[in-house]
């Protein structure tokens, strides 16, 4: 099963700084429970360390919600910073995890393997919020932030 293509090994070229993260807005067509998932993986971070998106200035990341096949949830495009994101996937819990997902990707997190651990970033995940080990994965990348 491939839910989201982003990550699971080294492609993923640029990432951004999970100490200093960036602007993340909706595209202008996105709806309001979309626009709230951005605020709600927003929110799955903040406790695990990562600051509010968009204090620091920085080169935007844009959501993109389009149709796509059910399996494939969302991915992380590094060269054009855009995260695209399966308009089937209407749930806000499940919106706000997807979202969260592949922010982890933009900070550099690659994929776990559910055999390994449970992680947001186990692929195709739809109900884990970052845990403890995924916030020691992203110090690990980026130091604790201030
Ligand atoms: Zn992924």
């Amino acid at each position: 099963m491939v839910a989201c293509t982003s990550g699971g090994n080294a492609t993923i070229k640029v990432t951004r700084d999970a100490c200093t993260p960036p602007s993340v807005t909706a595209e202008p067509s996105a709806t309001a429970v979309q626009s709230n998932g951005i605020a709600d993986a927003e929110a799955l971070w903040r406790p695990r360390g990562v600051p509010a998106l968009g204090v620091r200035a920085g080169v935007a990341l844009e959501v993109r919600f389009q149709h796509a096949a059910p399996q494939f949830h969302g991915f992380y495009d590094d060269q054009e910073s855009v995260i695209y994101i399966n308009d089937q996937v209407t749930d806000p819990t499940a919106l706000s995890i997807v979202i969260a997902h592949e922010l982890g990707h933009a900070f550099g997190l690659v994929h776990v393997s559910p055999d390994l651990r449970t992680s947001l970033m186990n692929p195709g995940n739809l109900v884990v919020p970052p845990t403890d080990e995924d916030q020691r994965a992203i110090e690990a990348l980026w130091g604790v932030c201030p």
